[in-house]
């Protein structure tokens, strides 16, 4: 479905941007991965889809190297036809005792990053399928985009942002072939995740099967954490004929996290 297209993906070392960049490669896409961390075996996974692949280490706290590799992408495959804004970090603190750095850090990579990459994507998207436009923004948001947890004030900030942001690029390209749409997991079982598992055995000295059964019973009623391959596939649908006139929702994919 996707074949002759270029979707970059930011943050798609691991976790769930690996797994939208594995499910968009397997409908034939080529993609440009970016993350920080070992990228050649991200690499090598995706090229076995029999697509193009490349690699850009730019670092989404700092615009310029955004701007860098938006132009790589451009000057590889020619045009970015779908944009993924993955990349996120997580602090955990009350607010008074939250570090402003950390606080600039998560607004930095997990919002303002999608806007530099989207203002940059959109001229060639517009212009695309002879002036009719055709692209595909994805902004991988949260449950957080849509409700708040204690100690994570930079985190909900930035992905109620990033929802504003989704709903924003929507509309202001409603009447043309590009789309914009927020994905927002619940739990996902990643690095970023596994973490907050780790803090939580420690705090209250548990294995780790009974800090992730707590974590998961905190928040997530089907008490199963979403998997990348299942974000991956409402991702392709985004991406698909099917979604062409879906603008601007917030899909969670919470497990009824934000139902209750
Ligand atoms: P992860 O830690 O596995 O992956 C994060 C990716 O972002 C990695 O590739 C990392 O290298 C990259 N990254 C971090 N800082 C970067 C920077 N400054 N520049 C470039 N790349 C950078 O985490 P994940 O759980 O896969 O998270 C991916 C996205 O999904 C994040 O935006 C996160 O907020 C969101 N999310 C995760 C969950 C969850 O439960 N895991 C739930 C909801 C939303």
């Amino acid at each position: 479905m996707l074949k002759g297209k270029t979707a970059l993906v930011t943050g798609s070392t691991s976790g769930i941007g690996l797994g939208i960049a594995k499910a968009l490669a397997q409908q034939g896409a080529n993609i440009v991965l970016n993350g920080f961390g070992d990228a050649q075996g991200p690499k090598r996974e995706i090229e076995a889809l029999g697509v193009e692949v490349d690699y850009h280490g730019a670092d989404m706290s700092l615009p310029a190297e955004i701007e860098a590799m938006m132009a790589f992408a451009a000057q590889r495959f020619g045009r970015v036809d779908i944009l993924v804004n993955n990349a996120g970090i997580q602090h955990v603190a009350r607010v008074e005792h939250f570090p402003p750095e950390r606080w600039d850090a998560v607004i930095a990579i997990n919002l303002s990053s999608a806007f530099h990459a989207t203002r940059l994507a959109l001229p060639a998207m517009l212009a695309a399928d002879a002036g009719k436009g055709w692209g595909r923004i994805i902004n991988v948001a949260s449950v957080h985009g849509l409700v708040a947890s204690a100690e994570k004030s930079a985190y909900v900030a930035a992905k109620h942002g990033l929802v504003g942001l989704t709903k924003v690029t929507a509309l202001e390209n409603a009447t043309t072939g590009v789309t914009c749409n927020a994905i927002c997991p619940g739990w996902v079982l990643t690095p970023l995740v596994q973490k907050q598992v780790d803090a939580k055995a420690q705090a209250l000295n548990l294995s780790n099967a009974e800090a992730t059964k707590l974590l998961l019973g905190e928040k997530e009623p089907s008490l199963q954490f979403t998997t990348p391959e299942e974000l991956g596939a409402l991702a392709v649908f985004f991406c698909s004929p099917a979604a062409d006139n879906v603008r601007g929702v917030a899909w969670n994919m919470d497990g009824g996290w934000a139902a209750q």
